[in-house]
C-alpha cells in the first residue's frame, strides 16, 4: 500500500514537471508579435500587410501611396526594363494588349494581363494604357517610382483646405475612389465642426467637389450625409469617365460602402447599371451635380478658395479635387460632339471591332488610336486631320501608319475639317466641298490638358514616391 502510495506521488510529481516545461516551451515558442504600424485613419496598431484596420476598419490599401516614401536623388539604374502586371488591381480590360508595339509581349490569359518577359522590349504604352494603373516597368529593382501629388493622410494638399481624392492621386480603382472621397469628406467634417462660419456677402458651399466619378460622388455624398452644404461641378455627364468607356463589364470584386446608400457590390455588372446606380442615388439623395461646367483653377480668397470654370465662379470653405487622370480633351466644338457615338480616349480597341470609325487628329494619339483600331477585325478606319502631313508624328507611327493605309486598312483624308456629327454620318469639309461619310463613332485625338498641369498652376506639389514593386500607382 506504502509502495502504491509512493508510486501515485512520484509520477503525478513527474507529471506536473513535465506539464510546466511544456508550457514553459509552449511560451518560449509562441510566434512573435508581428510588427505593427499606427493606422494613418485612427492610429490604432495594425500588423504591417493586414487588409483592414483592427481599430476603425478602414481598408488599409487606401493610403498605400499615401504612405511611400518620397524619393530622393536620381533614380537607380540599371537592369533590363520590363512590364509587370499586378493580380490584384488588373481588371482584364485588355487595353494593355492593343496598346503594346510588340506583338505577344502581354497577352490575356482568362482574365489576368500577362507578360511574356522574353518578348517584352520595356517599353511602358502598356503602363500609360493601362486604366486602374495595374501595370509598370521595373528593372527588377525593389522599388518603382511614380509621380503623384503631395497629400497627407486625409488627402489634403500642401494648398491648405485643398483636398485630392481617387485616380488623380495615384490609385486606380473604382473602390479605392470611392473610399478616398469617403474619408477625404469625413476630415473636412472635423476640421469644419469646430470652425465659426466665415462671414461673407456671397453665397458658399462648405465643399465644392470637382469632377463626379466615384470619387467625386462618394465625397459628395459624405459631405450630404454629414449635414455639410456641398455642390458638384463636373465638365461633362455624370460620371464622365465610366460612361464614356465602351466597356460591357466591370468588377467590383467587394463591396464598397457608398454614403447616404449602403453597401454596392456587382460583380461583372455594365457600365451601364453602375451609371444607373449613380443616377438613382443621385436622384434620390438631391445631390447637387452641376454638368457641363469644367473647372480651370481653384485660388484663395480669404477665408475661402474659389472654384472657377468658364460659366462662372463658387466660392468653398473647402474643395475637393475628383478629377481622375483622364484630363480635359481639347474638343472640336461642332455641332453632334455631344452624341454618345463620340470619344476622346480610346480604353477598349476590341469593341470597335466590325465599327466604321472616323477619328480626328494628326498627332500620335489620334495615330497609335487609328493603328490599334485598324488591327480590329472588320473595323473601317478614316483618319481626319485638317494638316497637310502628319509630320509631328514619331517616325515609328509614320512608318506603320504609311504600311495601314498602303495596305487599305485605313483611310487617310489630310486637309479635311469635320463641320458635323450625325448618329450615323460625319460631314466634312474637304476640298472645298462636303463629303458625308457614314460612320457608327468619331473618336477624337486632338490634344487637351493633362490633370497634373492643373495641379501645377494651384500650387500643389507633385512629388516622386517610392513605391515597393508589389505596388503601382494607379
Ligand atoms: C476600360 C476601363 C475599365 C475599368 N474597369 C474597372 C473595373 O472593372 N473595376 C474598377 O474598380 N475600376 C475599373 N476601372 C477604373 C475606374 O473606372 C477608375 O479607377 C475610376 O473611375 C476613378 O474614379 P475617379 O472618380 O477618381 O475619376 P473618374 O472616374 O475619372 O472621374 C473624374 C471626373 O472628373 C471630371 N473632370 C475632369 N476634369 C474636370 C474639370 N477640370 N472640371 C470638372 N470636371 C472634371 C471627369 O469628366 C470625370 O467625370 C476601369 C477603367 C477603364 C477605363
Amino acid at each position: 500500500m506504502l509502495w502504491t502510495t509512493l508510486g501515485f506521488f512520484v509520477l503525478t510529481a513527474v507529471m506536473i514537471r513535465l506539464h510546466l516545461r511544456d508550457a514553459g516551451a509552449t511560451r518560449s515558442s509562441a510566434p512573435a508579435a508581428k510588427p505593427t504600424q499606427p493606422c494613418p485613419r485612427c492610429q490604432a496598431p495594425a500588423a504591417i500587410g493586414s487588409a483592414f484596420c483592427p481599430g476603425c476598419g478602414v481598408p488599409l490599401q487606401t493610403f498605400e501611396v499615401v504612405q511611400a516614401r518620397v524619393a530622393t536623388g536620381p533614380a537607380p539604374v540599371g537592369g533590363v526594363p520590363k512590364a509587370a502586371v499586378r493580380a490584384d488591381m488588373c481588371v482584364g480590360c485588355g487595353t494593355c494588349v492593343a496598346a503594346c508595339p510588340e506583338a505577344g509581349a502581354i497577352a490575356l490569359v482568362g482574365k489576368l494581363a500577362t507578360v511574356n518577359d522574353a518578348l517584352c522590349r520595356g517599353h511602358g504604352e502598356c503602363v500609360r494604357a493601362c486604366p486602374v494603373g495595374a501595370i509598370s516597368v521595373t528593372t527588377g529593382q525593389a522599388v518603382n517610382r511614380v509621380r503623384v501629388p503631395l497629400v497627407n493622410a486625409n488627402f489634403e494638399t500642401n494648398v491648405p483646405g485643398l483636398y485630392i481624392v481617387g485616380e488623380l492621386g495615384g490609385r486606380g480603382l473604382i473602390k479605392n475612389a470611392i473610399n478616398e472621397g469617403k474619408l477625404a469628406v469625413e476630415h473636412v467634417a472635423a476640421v469644419l465642426s469646430g470652425a465659426e462660419p466665415p462671414d461673407s456677402a456671397e453665397p458658399y458651399v462648405d465643399v465644392a467637389v470637382v469632377g463626379s466619378g466615384p470619387a467625386g460622388l462618394s465625397a459628395g455624398l459624405e459631405a450630404m450625409r454629414r449635414g455639410l452644404s456641398c455642390v458638384v461641378i463636373e465638365q461633362g455627364s455624370l460620371s464622365d469617365t465610366v460612361r464614356k468607356y465602351p466597356r460591357h463589364k466591370l468588377l467590383l470584386a467587394e463591396p464598397v460602402q457608398i454614403p447616404l446608400y449602403g453597401d454596392l457590390w456587382i460583380a461583372d455588372a455594365s457600365k451601364e447599371t453602375l451609371l444607373q446606380v449613380w443616377e438613382t442615388i443621385v436622384a434620390n439623395t438631391g445631390l447637387p451635380v452641376r454638368t457641363g461646367e469644367r473647372v480651370d483653377s481653384v485660388v484663395r480668397d480669404g477665408a475661402f478658395l474659389r472654384v472657377q470654370s468658364a460659366i462662372g465662379s463658387q466660392l468653398a470653405r473647402k474643395v475637393v479635387l475628383a478629377v481622375g487622370r483622364r484630363g480635359t480633351p481639347r474638343r472640336l466644338g461642332v455641332s453632334g460632339e455631344e452624341l454618345d457615338k463620340v470619344f476622346y480616349d480610346i480604353v477598349e480597341m476590341e469593341a470597335f471591332a466590325g465599327q466604321r470609325v472616323l477619328v480626328v487628329g494628326g498627332g500620335d494619339s489620334a495615330i497609335e488610336s487609328v493603328l490599334g483600331l485598324a488591327n480590329q477585325p472588320g473595323t473601317t478606319v478614316t483618319l481626319s486631320y485638317r494638316g497637310a502631313a502628319f509630320d509631328r508624328v514619331k517616325p515609328r507611327n509614320q512608318e506603320k501608319l504609311a504600311r495601314a493605309i498602303e495596305a487599305g486598312k485605313v483611310t487617310s483624308l489630310l486637309g479635311s475639317t469635320v463641320r458635323e456629327i450625325r448618329s450615323d454620318v460625319a460631314l466634312l469639309d474637304l476640298n472645298g466641298e462636303t463629303t458625308i461619310l457614314p460612320n457608327d463613332f468619331v473618336v477624337i485625338r486632338i490634344g487637351g490638358e493633362a490633370p497634373y498641369a492643373m495641379l501645377e498652376r494651384l500650387g500643389v506639389r507633385i512629388v516622386e514616391k517610392e513605391l515597393s514593386t508589389g505596388a503601382k500607382a494607379g
